[in-house]
This record gives structure tokens, sequence and C-alpha cells, in this order.
């Protein structure tokens, strides 16, 4: 039986400790969250983002764009974002409507305002081994396994997945651990038996308990990613009740990844707000 990794109370401890910073350094950061459209999914995640930002104190101001929305309107307002100095940390929701290019939109946020860390700037540097501010779901799953497993030198880690939200990101965080890592995706061979290998998986593939009790080595650490939404229930990408039995330490979904991707937005909107401050 693994012992669950609960990323809720570790998200509570996360801002908490923002709580107290935002009061001692008597400030008001001011995230700014990019909407456009109607995706229903997106309009639930963005008033969690709101709900938690005025948990620790912070201010979260919502811009909305419609779904008829062209490119060149919403790079208008990514630039006025840009320009105002009231603004510390700014995002864009994805996914963006059709036929709209939303890795330019995103790589027009200011590097020192990118607290979701996708621009290209900011997913360079980390590629590069020199992070800067990193993307909120990878942020949170190392600090998931650190507080797990702390130090992660030469583990196996398979990551399933190779999107530049959670894949790409993830894996260069855990070879900038020292971690032997390796990228599977949908065209994989084998993903069972390179999944069997690892010591750590990450899973985030979006493929519904696709990690199965026979794809996990006895003892391995397993950080559940995905968010898939079946019959009105979410489940994850790992077949939670079967590999509870094997695994040292799982996360849970819900209550795993997606509580600690807010808590890591919001601390790194915190963090961008300190340093353009000079605090
Ligand atoms: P994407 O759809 O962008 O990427 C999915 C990746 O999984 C792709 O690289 C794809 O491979 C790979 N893949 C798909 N099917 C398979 C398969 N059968 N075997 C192996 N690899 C496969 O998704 P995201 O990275 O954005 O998200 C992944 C999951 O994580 C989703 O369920 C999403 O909802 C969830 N998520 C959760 C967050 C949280 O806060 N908890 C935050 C972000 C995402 P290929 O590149 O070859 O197509």
């Amino acid at each position: 039986m693994s012992a669950i990794i609960d990323g809720k109370a570790l998200a509570e401890e996360i801002k908490q400790k923002i709580a107290e910073g935002i009061l001692k350094n008597n400030i008001v950061p001011v995230l700014a969250v990019v909407l456009v459209g109607n995706n229903e999914a997106s309009h639930i995640y963005v008033k969690n983002k709101k709900k938690t930002a005025a948990e620790v104190g912070m201010d979260c101001r919502v811009f909305e764009l419609p779904e008829s929305s062209v490119q060149k309107e919403i790079e208008a307002l990514v630039d006025k974002l840009n320009n105002d100095k009231n603004i510390n940390g700014i995002i864009v929701q994805l996914p963006l409507p059709r036929g709209i290019d939303a890795n330019n939109i995103i790589s027009l946020i200011s590097p020192e305002k990118d607290v979701d860390g996708l621009g290209v700037y900011n997913a360079g540097r980390l590629a590069m081994g020199e992070p800067n501010i990193v993307a909120a779901t990878p942020k949170g799953i190392l600090y998931m396994l650190k507080s797990a497993a702390g130090d992660l030198t030469g583990k196996n880690a398979v990551v399933v997945g190779r999107s530049n939200i959670v894949g790409r990101p993830v894996s260069s965080l855990l070879l900038n651990s020292d971690c032997t890592v390796t990228i599977a995706h949908s065209k994989t061979k084998n993903l069972q038996e390179v999944a069997k290998a690892a010591d750590i998986i990450i899973a985030a593939c979006g493929c519904p308990k696709i990690i199965k009790k026979d794809w996990v080595k006895k003892g391995a650490i397993v950080i559940d990613v995905g968010i898939n939404r079946i019959d009105g229930k979410i489940s994850g990408d790992v077949d939670f009740d079967e590999v509870k039995d094997i695994a040292s330490y799982i996360s849970p979904v819900p209550g795993g990844v997606g509580p600690m991707t807010v808590a890591m937005l919001i601390d790194n909107t915190y963090n961008a707000c300190l340093k353009q401050l000079g605090k």
C-alpha cells in the first residue's frame, strides 16, 4: 500500500506562506488572466484561480474577449497588459479558439510577467538548465516529488507525454534534478515495458487509467497529471485503485497535481511582484 501525496495539503502550505509574505511585505500582487471565448472548463479553471488568489490577498483580474476574437485583438490586449505597471503577472488561459496561434501570443508576454512560464524565453531558460519562471504544473510536480522522496539524483524517470505545458518542461526539471529521463509519447513502442523500468512515472497524456498495476515497478513513485472527464466524473491517467498497491507514493486525481498547479501559479505571481518591486 502506497503513501498518498496529498497535493491539496501541500498547496495549502504554499498558499499560507504566500499569504504571510504578502502581509509582511505590505503588497497586493496583481495577476491578469486573458480569457478568450466560451470554453466551459477554462471558465471553471479561471474562477478557481481567482478564488485562490483572493485567499492569499492577491488581486486577480480577468480580461475577457469574445470567441470571435482575432489574433491581433488578443495580441493587443497582451501588449496593453505588458505596459501596465500595475500588473505583475499575465497568463493566457488555454486552449484558445481555433485558428489562433497560442504560442505566438504567449511568447509576447514580457518574460518577467510570464507567470505560466510558457513563453519562449522562460521555456528556453528551463531547457538550458538555467530556470527563470518555471511553468506551474511541472513546478508543482517537482515539489510533490521532493516532498515525498527528497533527493532525486540518479533516479530513472519516465514522463508519458511531451506537451509544452507538462511533458517537456517536467522532463527538463527532472533532468536538472539529476534524474535519467525518458520521454514517452503516442509513438513510443512498448510503453508498458518503458514505464515498468521507471523509479518515477509522470503520467501526462490525457488517457484515462492507462497506467495499470503491471506497468509499474514495485516501490515506484507515480504522479498522475491527467484530468479526464468521464460520465461527469474526473479520472486521471493512472488506475489509482490498482497502482496504489504497488507504488511507494502516488498522487490522486482529484486532489493531487491540480491544486499544486494553482498554488504554483500564485507563487510565481508573488515572486514576480517582489522582483518587480525590488524586494
Ligand atoms: P496534450 O494533449 O497537449 O499532450 C498529450 C501528450 O500525451 C502528447 O505528447 C501525446 O503524444 C501523448 N500521448 C497521447 N496518447 C498517448 C498514448 N496512448 N501513449 C503515450 N503517450 C500518449 O496534453 P497536456 O500535456 O496539455 O495534458 C496532459 C493531461 O494532463 C491532460 O489530461 C490534461 O487535462 C492534464 N493536465 C492537468 C493539469 C493539472 O493541473 N492537473 C495541467 C495541465 C494538463 P504525441 O505528442 O505523440 O501526440
